[in-house]
């Protein structure tokens, strides 16, 4: 695109609008005292015309070094100008949410009581104000109790929402699909994409969805809920006797789930409880006595790092050019059936893996925590789930093991076995333990899982998993 320029107002009190292919810049009247802006157009939230002021919303810095802020700049149009400012402003929008319907209808939930339990402030402060400068339409709740969250989603109208917003951890993000799958119409819910906004002390699903810029600040973090396109993502059944849940990012037994759920108290260091967990828990670690059968498509390592890296470049280019998804598009209305879990399950392609191990841990997503990578090959729509059995082992190779945990090296160690799944099969040994599901707690009893290819969607910018993993420099 050519550059394109709108000058405003004469004399000391004009300003410049000046539109290229990656940035706007604003020279503001000689008379004002603020600098001249620039920002780039995934900043720009709006501009418009009402009642013959143009206004122009957007991230910008007011200094080199200062973090992003929202600001307004705002102009009277003469009679004269009002074309061309029309013209510009539409211009402006049409780059900025490029292949994106602005004006989201988003239902957004604050729990408040996430992470530190700042999640209430900080959306009213940060976030809110960006949404209303979007001209989004909110519908807000904030939580009040457990479950709260998913009995609104279970009745929550399909065609009135773009998207569903979460301020808060995974566990939130846990109750709003076990929401759509209680829903009358789940096949359909399904199509409402998720868009977390992190504030949990575990917030894998933003890491997975934004990499490192989900710990950079909150003004940044709303680009995903507002420019983010649909990512189709496959999701779990998890059926525990008669019940059935829907799991999004990982169930783990063993060390890794007694480090996720029997640290409480240790919330407050974030990711880095797992990795002392690790350290200090995991010579004393009794094995943990599980049988585990998985229906398993292979082991190859790097036959799983080729194929991450070729899905990757593949779903970045399609992501490109993707279409907002709606329940609209859908004609599956109900939950997928289970076919390879149960009674009468076929059997065949099922292996049993019955040494004592240290844990078991199973998901999709890379990131489990922010120092943490436990599913570096994972792919978000593969049909597939990233099965991990960490055998036993000596302290020394255990340290090894974790060394490099925050980029998924332990993924290389021989005494981490890891198969391509489309089902797994856990029966622990006795009910003394803890089962984490998506990092919420759950009965240490059976239970099976299996993946429904695609059933979900989330908020990305990119269509992939934001992690650089690649097979270790030769030594
Ligand atoms: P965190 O990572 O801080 O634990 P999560 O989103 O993972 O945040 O978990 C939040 C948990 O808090 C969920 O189990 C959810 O059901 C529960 N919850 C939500 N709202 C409230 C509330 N108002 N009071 C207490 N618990 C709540
Ligand atoms: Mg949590």
């Amino acid at each position: 695109m050519s550059t394109r320029e709108l000058a405003l107002g004469t004399g000391p009190g004009a300003s410049k609008f000046i539109l290229d292919d990656a940035t706007l810049r604003i020279e503001r009247p000689a008379d004002k005292q603020w600098p001249n802006i620039e920002t780039p157009l995934r900043n720009v939230l709006w501009a418009g015309i009402d009642n013959d002021v143009l206004t122009v919303s957007l991230l910008a810095r007011k200094k080199a070094r200062s973090p992003l802020s929202l600001i307004h700049v705002t102009g009277p149009v003469a009679d004269t100008d009002k074309e061309a400012a029309s013209s510009f402003s539409g211009t402006v929008m049409a780059v900025a949410y490029i292949g994106v319907a602005p004006e989201r209808r988003l239902k957004v939930f604050v729990n408040p009581h996430s992470g530190p339990g700042k999640a209430a402030k900080n959306y009213r402060k940060k976030i809110e104000p960006i949404f209303k400068a979007a001209r989004c339409k909110v519908d807000l709740s904030f939580t009040e109790r457990r479950y709260h969250a998913r009995d609104l989603v279970k009745e929550l109208p399909l065609d009135d929402f773009d998207a569903v917003v979460v301020m808060s951890g995974d566990g939130l993000i846990h109750e709003v699909l076990n929401g759509y799958a209680a829903h009358a119409e789940p096949g359909r819910a399904f199509r409402i994409p998720l868009s977390p906004i992190p504030t949990g002390s575990g917030n894998g699903l933003a890491l997975n969805l934004m990499g490192m810029e989900a710990s950079s600040t909150l003004c940044k973090r709303r680009t995903f809920s507002l420019l983010g396109k649909p990512m189709d993502v496959d999701m779990f059944s998890m059926k525990q006797g008669e019940s059935r849940y829907i799991s999004f990012m990982s169930q783990a037994v063993g060390l890794m789930a007694d480090i996720d759920l029997g640290t409480e108290p240790l919330r407050w260091m974030g990711g880095q409880r797992f990795v002392l967990g690790f350290i200090y828990n995991g010579e004393y670690h009794k094995a943990c006595p599980v049988k585990l059968s998985i229906k398993a498509v292979h082991k190859d390592k790097q036959k799983m790092l080729g194929d991450m890296h070729s899905a990757k470049a593949k779903s970045e280019a399609a992501h490109k050019t993707a279409q907002p998804c709606s329940p609209q598009d859908t004609t599956e209305t109900g939950l997928p059936d289970i076919v390879h879990i149960g009674p009468d399950a076929d059997k065949d392609g099922w292996i049993t893996f019955d040494q004592p191990v240290l844990y078991v841990y199973a998901g999709k997503g890379p990131y489990v925590s922010a120092d943490f990578v436990q599913f570096p090959v994972s792919l978000p729509n593969d049909g597939l789930i990233d099965v991990v059995v960490q055998e036993r082992t000596t302290r020394g190779a255990m340290l090894k093991g974790i060394d490099g945990a925050e980029k998924g090296h332990p993924f290389w160690l021989d005494t981490q076995h890891y198969y391509k799944a489309k089902a797994y099969r856990i029966e622990p040994a006795s009910n003394k333990g803890h089962l984490s599901i998506d990092g919420e707690a759950y009965p240490l009893e059976p239970y099976e899982v299996e993946v429904h290819q695609g059933l979900g969607c989330f908020l990305s910018m990119y269509g992939s998993y934001q992690i650089n993993f690649e097979a270790p420099a030769k030594k």
